[in-house]
Protein backbone atom coordinates (compact mmCIF):
# COMPACT_ATOMS: atom_id res chain seq x y z
CA UNK A 1 0.00 0.00 0.00
CA UNK A 2 1.07 3.52 -1.29
CA UNK A 3 2.22 5.52 2.31
CA UNK A 4 0.41 8.60 2.05
CA UNK A 5 2.39 11.33 4.37
CA UNK A 6 -0.62 13.75 5.25
CA UNK A 7 -1.36 18.09 5.94
CA UNK A 8 -3.80 19.14 8.12
CA UNK A 9 -5.81 21.81 6.91
CA UNK A 10 -7.60 23.16 10.38
CA UNK A 11 -6.20 22.01 14.05
CA UNK A 12 -9.57 20.65 14.65
CA UNK A 13 -11.11 18.01 17.19
CA UNK A 14 -11.97 15.53 14.43
CA UNK A 15 -8.53 15.26 13.32
CA UNK A 16 -7.05 15.23 16.99
CA UNK A 17 -9.65 12.17 18.30
CA UNK A 18 -10.12 10.33 15.16
CA UNK A 19 -8.25 11.43 12.39
CA UNK A 20 -4.50 11.25 13.14
CA UNK A 21 -5.07 8.06 15.30
CA UNK A 22 -6.67 6.70 11.57
CA UNK A 23 -3.69 7.94 9.57
CA UNK A 24 -0.92 6.59 11.71
CA UNK A 25 -3.15 3.08 11.74
CA UNK A 26 -3.00 2.54 8.39
CA UNK A 27 0.87 3.10 8.12
CA UNK A 28 0.67 6.87 7.00
CA UNK A 29 2.91 9.90 8.44
CA UNK A 30 1.46 12.92 9.79
CA UNK A 31 3.89 15.34 8.65
CA UNK A 32 2.17 19.07 9.96
CA UNK A 33 -0.82 21.44 10.65
CA UNK A 34 -2.18 24.75 9.48
CA UNK A 35 -4.12 26.34 11.51
CA UNK A 36 -5.58 30.05 11.51
CA UNK A 37 -3.77 31.18 14.43
CA UNK A 38 0.35 30.27 14.36
CA UNK A 39 0.70 29.82 18.50
CA UNK A 40 -2.42 27.02 18.01
CA UNK A 41 -0.65 25.58 15.20
CA UNK A 42 2.31 25.55 17.31
CA UNK A 43 0.86 23.73 20.46
CA UNK A 44 -1.57 21.47 18.68
CA UNK A 45 1.73 20.50 16.54
CA UNK A 46 3.16 19.78 19.51
CA UNK A 47 0.37 17.73 21.49
CA UNK A 48 0.39 15.87 18.18
CA UNK A 49 3.85 14.79 17.34
CA UNK A 50 3.72 17.13 14.07
CA UNK A 51 6.88 18.69 12.37
CA UNK A 52 5.24 21.07 11.13
CA UNK A 53 3.28 24.27 12.29
CA UNK A 54 1.52 27.24 10.01
CA UNK A 55 -0.55 29.40 9.79
CA UNK A 56 0.47 29.73 6.59
CA UNK A 57 -1.48 27.52 3.80
CA UNK A 58 1.67 27.99 1.15
CA UNK A 59 4.16 26.79 3.69
CA UNK A 60 2.14 23.41 3.89
CA UNK A 61 1.01 22.80 0.87
CA UNK A 62 4.76 23.81 -0.84
CA UNK A 63 5.93 20.71 0.44
CA UNK A 64 7.34 18.18 -1.81
CA UNK A 65 7.24 15.49 1.21
CA UNK A 66 3.06 16.22 2.10
CA UNK A 67 1.36 13.95 -0.72
CA UNK A 68 -2.16 14.06 0.62
CA UNK A 69 -4.27 16.79 2.64
CA UNK A 70 -7.14 16.43 5.16
CA UNK A 71 -9.40 19.42 5.06
CA UNK A 72 -11.36 19.73 8.70
CA UNK A 73 -11.41 23.55 9.29
CA UNK A 74 -15.09 25.00 9.97
CA UNK A 75 -17.62 24.47 7.05
CA UNK A 76 -16.59 28.39 5.71
CA UNK A 77 -13.73 27.27 4.58
CA UNK A 78 -13.42 23.79 2.67
CA UNK A 79 -13.83 24.96 -0.46
CA UNK A 80 -11.46 27.20 -0.43
CA UNK A 81 -8.64 25.14 1.12
CA UNK A 82 -9.34 21.90 -0.33
CA UNK A 83 -8.88 23.83 -4.11
CA UNK A 84 -5.75 25.29 -2.77
CA UNK A 85 -4.53 21.84 -2.06
CA UNK A 86 -6.15 19.90 -4.90
CA UNK A 87 -3.90 23.06 -6.92
CA UNK A 88 -0.68 21.97 -5.33
CA UNK A 89 -1.29 18.76 -6.69
CA UNK A 90 -2.12 17.06 -3.56
CA UNK A 91 -4.27 14.39 -2.89
CA UNK A 92 -7.51 15.61 -0.42
CA UNK A 93 -9.57 13.96 1.81
CA UNK A 94 -12.38 16.58 2.60
CA UNK A 95 -14.94 16.73 5.72
CA UNK A 96 -18.34 17.32 5.22
CA UNK A 97 -20.26 19.41 3.77
CA UNK A 98 -17.74 19.76 1.13
CA UNK A 99 -18.90 23.36 0.91
CA UNK A 100 -21.76 25.99 1.01
CA UNK A 101 -23.04 25.87 -2.19
CA UNK A 102 -24.02 22.69 -4.48
CA UNK A 103 -21.60 24.66 -7.46
CA UNK A 104 -19.04 24.90 -5.50
CA UNK A 105 -18.98 21.26 -4.01
CA UNK A 106 -18.94 20.25 -8.15
CA UNK A 107 -15.94 22.92 -8.70
CA UNK A 108 -14.26 20.69 -5.86
CA UNK A 109 -15.02 17.56 -7.99
CA UNK A 110 -13.90 19.38 -11.38
CA UNK A 111 -11.06 20.33 -10.00
CA UNK A 112 -9.81 17.53 -9.02
CA UNK A 113 -10.47 15.40 -11.73
CA UNK A 114 -8.52 18.22 -13.97
CA UNK A 115 -5.34 17.92 -11.58
CA UNK A 116 -5.57 14.19 -11.62
CA UNK A 117 -5.52 14.06 -7.92
CA UNK A 118 -7.50 12.06 -5.48
CA UNK A 119 -10.63 13.98 -3.98
CA UNK A 120 -12.83 12.24 -1.14
CA UNK A 121 -15.59 13.08 1.47
CA UNK A 122 -14.92 12.23 5.02
CA UNK A 123 -18.71 10.78 5.37
CA UNK A 124 -18.25 8.23 7.48
CA UNK A 125 -21.13 6.08 7.57
CA UNK A 126 -22.07 4.81 3.63
CA UNK A 127 -19.14 2.41 4.43
CA UNK A 128 -19.69 1.38 7.93
CA UNK A 129 -20.14 -2.03 8.12
CA UNK A 130 -23.66 -2.28 9.37
CA UNK A 131 -24.66 0.52 6.78
CA UNK A 132 -23.39 -1.84 4.33
CA UNK A 133 -25.16 -4.64 5.38
CA UNK A 134 -28.45 -2.77 4.81
CA UNK A 135 -27.00 -1.50 1.61
CA UNK A 136 -26.43 -5.32 0.32
CA UNK A 137 -30.02 -6.51 1.52
CA UNK A 138 -31.63 -3.80 -0.03
CA UNK A 139 -29.61 -4.18 -3.31
CA UNK A 140 -30.60 -8.06 -3.35
CA UNK A 141 -34.38 -7.77 -2.64
CA UNK A 142 -34.68 -8.35 0.95
CA UNK A 143 -37.39 -6.02 1.45
CA UNK A 144 -38.78 -5.81 -2.08
CA UNK A 145 -39.47 -2.61 -3.70
CA UNK A 146 -38.03 0.16 -1.13
CA UNK A 147 -40.93 2.12 0.06
CA UNK A 148 -39.72 4.58 2.76
CA UNK A 149 -36.52 5.46 4.57
CA UNK A 150 -36.46 6.48 8.35
CA UNK A 151 -33.63 8.02 10.06
CA UNK A 152 -33.43 8.93 13.84
CA UNK A 153 -29.76 11.19 14.32
CA UNK A 154 -30.99 12.93 17.22
CA UNK A 155 -27.73 12.97 19.89
CA UNK A 156 -26.51 15.51 22.54
CA UNK A 157 -23.89 17.79 20.99
CA UNK A 158 -20.94 17.18 23.39
CA UNK A 159 -20.24 20.25 25.15
CA UNK A 160 -16.40 20.38 23.69
CA UNK A 161 -18.29 21.09 19.95
CA UNK A 162 -20.73 23.41 21.37
CA UNK A 163 -18.83 26.57 18.95
CA UNK A 164 -19.62 27.36 16.11
CA UNK A 165 -21.94 24.85 15.36
CA UNK A 166 -24.56 26.70 17.64
CA UNK A 167 -23.49 29.80 15.61
CA UNK A 168 -25.66 31.98 13.08
CA UNK A 169 -22.59 31.82 10.59
CA UNK A 170 -22.47 30.29 7.64
CA UNK A 171 -21.85 27.03 7.95
CA UNK A 172 -23.37 26.46 11.25
CA UNK A 173 -26.49 24.33 12.76
CA UNK A 174 -27.58 20.98 12.75
CA UNK A 175 -28.72 20.66 8.99
CA UNK A 176 -25.47 21.03 7.64
CA UNK A 177 -23.17 18.86 10.11
CA UNK A 178 -26.06 15.81 10.60
CA UNK A 179 -28.63 15.80 8.18
CA UNK A 180 -25.84 15.61 5.70
CA UNK A 181 -24.87 12.86 7.05
CA UNK A 182 -28.34 11.10 6.71
CA UNK A 183 -28.37 12.28 2.84
CA UNK A 184 -25.04 10.76 2.63
CA UNK A 185 -26.39 7.31 4.20
CA UNK A 186 -29.97 7.12 2.49
CA UNK A 187 -28.42 8.29 -0.70
CA UNK A 188 -26.04 5.15 -0.31
CA UNK A 189 -28.88 3.13 0.11
CA UNK A 190 -31.40 4.21 -2.46
CA UNK A 191 -30.88 3.56 -6.62
CA UNK A 192 -32.99 6.63 -7.35
CA UNK A 193 -31.70 10.57 -6.69
CA UNK A 194 -33.40 12.87 -4.51
CA UNK A 195 -35.70 15.01 -6.08
CA UNK A 196 -37.64 17.31 -3.30
CA UNK A 197 -36.80 18.45 0.30
CA UNK A 198 -39.09 19.46 2.99
CA UNK A 199 -37.94 20.49 6.21
CA UNK A 200 -39.05 22.09 9.34
CA UNK A 201 -36.33 22.98 12.04
CA UNK A 202 -36.02 25.34 14.99
CA UNK A 203 -34.08 25.95 18.57
CA UNK A 204 -34.87 24.36 21.36
CA UNK A 205 -31.18 23.93 23.37
CA UNK A 206 -31.05 25.80 26.72
CA UNK A 207 -27.67 27.52 24.67
CA UNK A 208 -30.12 29.76 22.99
CA UNK A 209 -28.57 28.49 19.64
CA UNK A 210 -27.92 31.15 16.47
CA UNK A 211 -28.69 28.50 14.66
CA UNK A 212 -31.19 25.31 14.17
CA UNK A 213 -29.99 22.88 16.59
CA UNK A 214 -32.87 20.53 15.69
CA UNK A 215 -34.50 19.59 11.97
CA UNK A 216 -37.23 16.93 10.92
CA UNK A 217 -36.83 16.56 7.33
CA UNK A 218 -38.85 14.44 4.32
CA UNK A 219 -37.43 13.94 1.05
CA UNK A 220 -38.95 12.86 -1.52
CA UNK A 221 -36.63 10.26 -4.21
CA UNK A 222 -37.70 9.35 -7.22
CA UNK A 223 -40.13 6.63 -7.97
CA UNK A 224 -42.16 7.83 -4.74
CA UNK A 225 -40.00 6.82 -2.37
CA UNK A 226 -40.06 8.80 0.68
CA UNK A 227 -37.09 9.44 3.48
CA UNK A 228 -37.68 11.02 6.62
CA UNK A 229 -34.89 12.60 9.17
CA UNK A 230 -34.83 13.41 12.93
CA UNK A 231 -31.60 15.19 13.90
CA UNK A 232 -30.72 17.18 16.83
CA UNK A 233 -28.02 18.37 18.80
CA UNK A 234 -30.61 18.45 21.89
CA UNK A 235 -31.60 15.03 22.33
CA UNK A 236 -29.73 13.31 25.03
CA UNK A 237 -31.29 9.85 25.87
CA UNK A 238 -32.55 8.20 22.17
CA UNK A 239 -30.95 5.43 20.36
CA UNK A 240 -30.34 6.57 16.81
CA UNK A 241 -31.86 4.52 13.72
CA UNK A 242 -32.21 3.76 10.15
CA UNK A 243 -34.89 2.06 8.88
CA UNK A 244 -35.83 0.87 5.09
CA UNK A 245 -39.35 -0.34 4.52
CA UNK A 246 -40.60 -2.18 1.09
CA UNK A 247 -42.71 -3.76 -0.37
CA UNK A 248 -42.24 -7.38 1.53
CA UNK A 249 -39.98 -6.45 4.09
CA UNK A 250 -38.46 -4.20 6.93
CA UNK A 251 -34.69 -3.50 7.93
CA UNK A 252 -34.47 -1.92 11.38
CA UNK A 253 -30.35 -0.96 12.49
CA UNK A 254 -30.34 0.43 15.61
CA UNK A 255 -27.29 2.46 17.06
CA UNK A 256 -26.14 2.79 13.73
CA UNK A 257 -25.88 6.56 13.07
CA UNK A 258 -22.62 7.14 14.80
CA UNK A 259 -18.66 7.42 14.45
CA UNK A 260 -18.25 4.13 16.21
CA UNK A 261 -18.23 0.41 14.67
CA UNK A 262 -21.31 -0.73 16.86
CA UNK A 263 -24.67 -1.23 16.00
CA UNK A 264 -27.24 -4.13 15.00
CA UNK A 265 -29.37 -4.73 11.77
CA UNK A 266 -32.77 -6.57 11.85
CA UNK A 267 -34.50 -7.62 8.87
CA UNK A 268 -38.85 -8.52 9.24
CA UNK A 269 -40.41 -10.66 6.43
CA UNK A 270 -42.84 -12.95 5.82
CA UNK A 271 -40.62 -15.51 7.34
CA UNK A 272 -40.72 -13.48 10.74
CA UNK A 273 -38.32 -11.57 12.56
CA UNK A 274 -34.57 -12.46 12.24
CA UNK A 275 -30.80 -10.43 13.41
CA UNK A 276 -28.38 -9.76 10.51
CA UNK A 277 -24.91 -10.58 10.99
CA UNK A 278 -22.33 -7.67 10.70
CA UNK A 279 -19.15 -8.83 9.33
CA UNK A 280 -17.32 -5.96 9.70
CA UNK A 281 -16.56 -4.33 12.86
CA UNK A 282 -13.76 -2.35 11.74
CA UNK A 283 -13.12 1.20 12.07
CA UNK A 284 -15.11 3.77 10.27
CA UNK A 285 -12.69 5.89 9.21
CA UNK A 286 -9.90 3.05 8.54
CA UNK A 287 -12.14 1.96 6.14
CA UNK A 288 -12.44 5.30 4.53
CA UNK A 289 -9.02 5.64 4.82
CA UNK A 290 -8.51 2.06 3.14
CA UNK A 291 -10.59 3.31 0.15
CA UNK A 292 -8.93 6.52 -0.26
CA UNK A 293 -5.08 4.42 -0.34
CA UNK A 294 -7.06 2.18 -3.27
CA UNK A 295 -8.18 5.33 -5.15
CA UNK A 296 -4.75 6.94 -4.64
CA UNK A 297 -2.80 3.55 -6.00
CA UNK A 298 -5.58 3.10 -8.62
CA UNK A 299 -7.36 0.30 -8.34
CA UNK A 300 -10.01 1.42 -6.27
CA UNK A 301 -12.54 4.27 -5.72
CA UNK A 302 -13.06 6.12 -2.53
CA UNK A 303 -15.85 5.14 -0.39
CA UNK A 304 -17.60 8.24 -0.86
CA UNK A 305 -16.45 10.22 -3.72
CA UNK A 306 -16.57 13.98 -4.25
CA UNK A 307 -19.53 13.75 -6.49
CA UNK A 308 -21.73 11.68 -3.47
CA UNK A 309 -20.59 14.18 -1.20
CA UNK A 310 -21.94 17.15 -3.29
CA UNK A 311 -24.84 15.04 -3.62
CA UNK A 312 -25.52 14.99 0.08
CA UNK A 313 -24.23 18.79 0.29
CA UNK A 314 -27.09 19.08 -2.23
CA UNK A 315 -30.06 17.46 0.41
CA UNK A 316 -28.86 19.61 3.24
CA UNK A 317 -29.03 22.74 1.35
CA UNK A 318 -32.88 21.76 0.56
CA UNK A 319 -33.49 21.25 3.50
CA UNK A 320 -31.57 23.87 4.78
CA UNK A 321 -33.34 26.21 2.63
CA UNK A 322 -37.01 24.66 3.18
CA UNK A 323 -36.24 25.29 6.70
CA UNK A 324 -35.59 28.90 6.22
CA UNK A 325 -38.60 29.55 3.90
CA UNK A 326 -41.15 27.20 4.57
CA UNK A 327 -41.21 26.19 2.14
CA UNK A 328 -41.01 22.35 -0.59
CA UNK A 329 -37.49 22.95 -2.27
CA UNK A 330 -36.30 21.12 -5.52
CA UNK A 331 -33.03 19.18 -5.72
CA UNK A 332 -31.21 20.19 -8.97
CA UNK A 333 -28.13 18.49 -9.61
CA UNK A 334 -25.82 18.44 -12.37
CA UNK A 335 -26.48 16.24 -15.18
CA UNK A 336 -23.55 14.04 -14.67
CA UNK A 337 -24.19 13.74 -10.83
CA UNK A 338 -27.65 12.81 -10.88
P1 LIG B 1 -13.53 22.01 15.68
O1 LIG B 1 -14.35 23.10 16.26
O2 LIG B 1 -12.77 21.14 16.64
O3 LIG B 1 -12.46 22.60 14.65
C1 LIG B 1 -12.82 23.45 13.60
C2 LIG B 1 -11.91 24.66 13.61
O4 LIG B 1 -12.17 25.43 14.77
C3 LIG B 1 -10.44 24.28 13.69
O5 LIG B 1 -9.95 24.11 12.40
C4 LIG B 1 -9.83 25.44 14.45
O6 LIG B 1 -9.44 26.49 13.57
C5 LIG B 1 -10.96 25.98 15.29
N1 LIG B 1 -10.82 25.56 16.69
C6 LIG B 1 -11.13 24.36 17.23
N2 LIG B 1 -10.87 24.35 18.54
C7 LIG B 1 -10.37 25.56 18.85
C8 LIG B 1 -9.91 26.16 20.05
N3 LIG B 1 -9.91 25.49 21.19
N4 LIG B 1 -9.46 27.41 19.98
C9 LIG B 1 -9.47 28.10 18.82
N5 LIG B 1 -9.89 27.58 17.64
C10 LIG B 1 -10.34 26.33 17.66
O7 LIG B 1 -14.48 21.20 14.73
P2 LIG B 1 -14.73 19.66 14.51
O8 LIG B 1 -13.50 18.86 14.60
O9 LIG B 1 -15.84 19.24 15.35
O10 LIG B 1 -15.22 19.69 12.97
C11 LIG B 1 -14.32 20.04 11.94
C12 LIG B 1 -14.89 19.61 10.62
O11 LIG B 1 -15.03 18.20 10.62
C13 LIG B 1 -16.28 20.16 10.32
O12 LIG B 1 -16.35 20.43 8.97
C14 LIG B 1 -17.23 19.04 10.68
O13 LIG B 1 -18.39 19.06 9.91
C15 LIG B 1 -16.38 17.82 10.36
N6 LIG B 1 -16.67 16.66 11.20
C16 LIG B 1 -16.84 15.46 10.59
C17 LIG B 1 -17.07 14.33 11.30
C18 LIG B 1 -17.17 13.03 10.60
O14 LIG B 1 -17.43 12.02 11.23
N7 LIG B 1 -16.95 12.98 9.31
C19 LIG B 1 -17.22 14.36 12.76
C20 LIG B 1 -16.94 15.66 13.32
C21 LIG B 1 -16.68 16.77 12.55
P3 LIG B 1 -7.92 26.59 13.06
O15 LIG B 1 -7.71 25.42 12.18
O16 LIG B 1 -7.89 27.90 12.36
O17 LIG B 1 -7.08 26.53 14.30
Amino acid sequence: MTKLRWGLMGASDIAATRMIPAFRAAGDDVVGVLSGKADRARSYATAHGLDVATDDAAELLDRSDITAVYVSSTNDKHHAQAMAAIDAGKHVLCEKPLALTYADAMAMVDAAERAGVVFAVNHHLPGAGTHRTVQRLVRDGAIGTPLAVRVAHAVLLPERLRGWRLDAVPGGGVILDVTCHDASAINAILPMPPLVVTAVATSQGSWGSGAYDTAMTVIRYGDGVLAQTHDAFTIGFAKTSLEVHGTSGSITATGVMTQDPVGEVRLVDANGPRDIPVDDRRDLYQIILEGFHAAVAGGGRPTVTGVEGARALAVALAAQESADSRRPVDVHLAPTAA
